[in-house]
């Protein structure tokens, strides 16, 4: 399930790939509206004349987990992911191997 997250505006804009958006759209010609849920940088064209679509509103689409914030979570994992890539590449492969055995040895313990 998901949860529609009006976050974008109060953030300046969060752009990361993990989340769909959903999107309201105007034709920048005629009168379309319409609303549809996207990748980030998706262009879409108006389905009645084909003129480039303008944004009007954005909202990010995240998982809800029970017992949890699904907003917090979601930038939670943003934040997550970036500390995790930046310590795997401060580490030596050496050190990276010495806490890959540690933590499976924690596993088979008993
Ligand atoms: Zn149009």
């Amino acid at each position: 399930m998901l949860a529609r997250a009006r976050i974008l505006l109060a953030l300046g804009g969060v752009d990361h790939p993990r989340f769909r958006r959903f999107v309201s759209r105007a034709c920048t010609v005629c009168e379309w509206e319409g609303q549809t849920v996207e990748s980030p940088s998706s262009a879409v064209d108006c389905p009645w004349c084909h003129a480039p679509s303008r944004i009007v509103r954005e909202e990010l689409l995240v998982p809800i987990v029970a017992g949890k914030h699904p907003i917090a979570a979601a930038l939670s994992r943003l934040g997550a992911a970036a500390g995790g890539r930046a310590r795997a590449q401060s580490l030596s492969p050496a050190r990276r191997r010495e806490i890959a055995i540690a933590a499976a040895r924690a596993r088979w313990r008993r």
